[in-house]
């Protein structure tokens, strides 16, 4: 297994699973579930005693090693410089082992399975792949700027539309010039490769960028910072040369020319870094940048925030093979909590996943009267900025 040799080198002093003034516990999966085998440290010796013959590949060793949400927040808090920066790519090579092995939980069995059949996780037609976006009169892309690409959440979750619907509306009345591939768009793969089906992610990685120079594009903006992670950062291996934007960091310059109403009274509003976005890509200025070029908003920070950012629990694969699964401890949860304790009456998002995540866990929380989750997009629009 490819990083097997680094790790031994972790001395299990646990920093990883927190952030920077080590007060609460930031690896989602050990928060959790609180055994020392679901924190980084305990998950890389798990690992070692695995690939030694020590313990056997069990249903339960298989789930702890895919119940990673690969937030990278290990990546940035491990005390070890020489190796922190492999600690992940070791879990995700650990992932890829079992998937040769076919020794994967089930959920994630069927999350491939509903990718190889249907194309998508949520088993619906291709055919309505395009339906995002009907009734906007969108262009379909054909020489403009940017291809706009929504991925699989904003072209079948109801939430992910949502989202999608509100971030074109946006890019049309500032004038970008964009264009979709509505039905002809296909998942950028970036949670499969996080679930280890390597092989698989590099087939619809080669047919996307297939798709992408026939078409000539050059500039991508997406919905989604895990397909922005995937074509920014794992496509050039396949030959890629795009441009790829996050749609914060495009609408932090077109906020300026969309006319908007000066409110009065001030709205508190906190901002959930996505860690794909945030730790993974190391955006924290653009979404920020929009939200205070809205004279209606006051922002203010959660005590985690940027590096420290807690995961909202839906990253690698976990958005939909819930293996972290519910309860007061589970990361969704104790981020709404933490929103809420800021004062803010806005949870302000910039990923479908993490909308959806922190909505669901703001009902559970009962926390509807004090906090409501929006995406960037939607703060933007909103009447009340
Ligand atoms: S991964 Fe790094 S911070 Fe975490 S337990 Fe090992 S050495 Fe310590
Ligand atoms: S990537 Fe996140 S969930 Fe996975 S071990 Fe590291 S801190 Fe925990």
């Amino acid at each position: 297994m490819e990083y097997a040799e680094i790790l031994h080198r972790c001395f299990r002093c646990g920093y990883c699973k927190l952030p920077d003034d080590y007060t609460g516990l930031n690896c989602p999966s050990y928060l959790k579930f609180r055994f020392e085998t679901f924190s980084p440290g305990g998950r890389m010796w798990l690992l070692r005693a695995w690939l030694n013959g020590e313990i056997k590949t069990t249903p339960r060793f298989a789930e702890i090693m895919f119940s990673c949400a690969t937030c990278a927040n290990c990546v940035a808090h491990c005390v070890f410089p020489k190796f922190k920066e492999d600690i992940l790519n070791a879990f995700l090579a650990g992932r890829e082992a079992l998937v040769n092995e076919g020794r994967v939980p089930p959920a994630v069995r069927d999350y491939f399975k509903a990718m190889q059949i249907h194309g998508n996780p949520y088993k619906l037609p291709e055919a309505d792949r395009g339906k995002w976006a009907d009734g906007l009169g969108l262009e379909t892309f054909s020489g403009q700027e940017y291809l706009f690409y929504v991925g699989c959440e904003g072209a079948y979750d109801e939430r992910g539309r949502k989202m999608a619907r509100s971030v074109a509306g946006l890019f049309k009345d500032g004038g970008l010039s964009f264009g979709i591939l509505g039905v002809e768009e296909r998942s950028d793969g970036n949670e499969i490769l996080s679930l280890g089906e390597s092989a698989l992610f590099e087939r619809m990685a080669r047919e996307n960028l297939r798709k992408f120079q026939s078409l000539n594009i050059k500039k991508i903006v997406t919905l989604s910072p895990h397909a922005y992670h995937a074509i920014k950062n794992e496509y050039p291996k396949f030959g890629s040369d795009l441009q790829v934007f996050h749609y914060s960091q495009v609408l932090e310059n077109l906020v300026r020319k969309i006319p908007l109403q000066p409110k009065e009274t001030p709205f508190r509003v906190t901002f959930h870094d996505p860690c794909y976005l945030g730790r993974h890509n190391k955006e924290y200025r653009a979404p920020r940048k929009v939200l205070t070029a809205l004279r209606g908003i006051h922002l203010v920070e959660m005590d985690r925030s940027k590096e420290n950012a807690l995961c909202c629990g839906g990253g690698g694969g976990n958005f939909f093979t819930d293996l972290l699964g519910s309860g007061p401890d589970s990361p969704a949860r104790a981020r709404v909590r933490e929103a809420a304790d800021t004062g803010a009456q806005i949870l302000a998002v910039a990923c479908p996943n993490c909308a959806k995540m922190l909505e669901d866990a703001v009902k559970v929380e009962e926390l509807e009267d004090q906090i409501r989750v929006m995406d960037l997009a939607e703060i933007v629009q909103s009447p009340l900025f």
